[in-house]
């Protein structure tokens, strides 16, 4: 019989319980034992480790969070920390490990595969920063999180006839402010994939604002800077009165939404398929909608390519 693990690590995103839940279901029905790890790789360390049964994921798979928690750990970035993991792997028999989380994770990952212990990656982030997969979980939820807050704060905003800029998360991916903005009908969307002016943001607002518009919406991704220093900026240019909504930790949290319980369970699936096959290695994903893998080393090192045909649509429709 085989000995899965799984453990969930770095920020945690919703649809991490349904990838969980498909790890553990299928890792039964294919004869395997299954163990989790709690708090990612500090778990491992410390040999926080349990074994799961059918019904340890039972009622979870709408639930957001990680019934394994999460966490973040600096010990297992050094040599001392490897090797404590390994050990732990050693003692409990893991045949494989099941990582699910965003590039860190996937490093360490990579680093445990190294040592000879077959790892598995399954993305689980909201930022879609990974650029082997078209989605990563939890993208699908935080877009919905933020298209709800945008159709609140647009009643608002309306009312006042006012502008606001809505800060979401996205340090170096402009994806949650891109996909939202679209759907939101936001006026400008700024991201750090494309450079943008203060002088730009501003004759939108005036043209949008002279054609009889009684509210515009600004979508800003936190990676390109701070969005009460671009309300300023655009209250000293122009003179138009701002508010600012920050959603911050709001986006990470929340029921997955159908999409991303599906992708989860198809990646957790596929995942465990993947261990019991031998591969190690490697990060499963999708690509036009069919499950895939792709070595952890190629699919750190890809870059992510920017949609600026949905940026460019965008900006059209919301003239
Ligand atoms: P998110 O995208 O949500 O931030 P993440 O998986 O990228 O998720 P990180 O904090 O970057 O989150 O990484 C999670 C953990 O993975 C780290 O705390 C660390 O234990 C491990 N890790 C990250 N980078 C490396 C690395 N280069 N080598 C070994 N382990 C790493």
């Amino acid at each position: 019989m085989k000995n899965i693990a799984v453990l969930t690590s770095g920020g945690d995103s919703p649809g991490m319980n349904a990838a969980i839940r498909a790890v553990v279901r299928t890792s039964i029905y294919n004869g395997a034992k299954i163990y989790g790890i709690k708090r990612g790789f500090n778990g491992l360390i410390h040999g926080d480790v349990i074994e799961m049964n059918l019904s340890s994921v039972a009622d979870i798979i709408h639930r957001g969070g990680t019934i394994l928690r999460t966490a973040r750990c600096e010990e297992f970035q050094t040599a001392e920390g490897l090797q404590k993991a390994v050990n732990i792997a050693d003692v409990f028999d893991f045949d494989g490990i099941i990582v699910i989380g965003g590039d860190g994770s996937f490093r360490g990952a990579r680093e445990l595969s190294k040592k000879g212990i077959a790892c598995i990656g399954v993305p689980g982030t909201i930022d879609n920063d990974l650029a082997y997969t078209d989605f990563t979980i939890g993208f699908d939820t935080a877009v919905n999180t933020v298209l709800d807050a945008i159709n609140k704060i647009r009643d608002t905003t309306t009312s006042h006839e006012r502008i606001s800029i809505i800060e979401v998360m996205g340090r170096n991916s402009g994806d949650i402010a891109l996909y939202s903005g679209l759907a939101g009908g936001a006026e400008s969307i700024i991201v750090p994939e494309v450079e943008y002016t203060c002088d730009d943001v501003c004759k939108r607002l005036l043209q949008g604002k002279n054609r009889g518009k009684l509210h515009s919406i600004i979508l800003l991704a936190e990676g390109v800077g701070k969005a009460t220093k671009l309300a300023e900026e655009i209250h000293n240019k122009i003179g138009m009165e701002v508010r600012v909504t920050i959603l911050g930790y709001l986006q990470r949290g929340g029921s997955p939404s159908a999409f991303d319980r599906i992708l989860a369970s198809r990646l957790g699936a596929r995942a465990v398929e993947a261990l019991l096959q031998g591969e190690s290695g490697q990060a499963v994903g999708i690509r036009d909608n069919k499950i895939i893998s792709e070595d952890f080393g190629k699919a750190l090192e890809m870059k992510k390519t920017f949609n600026t045909d949905m940026y460019e649509l965008a900006k059209i429709l919301s003239i």
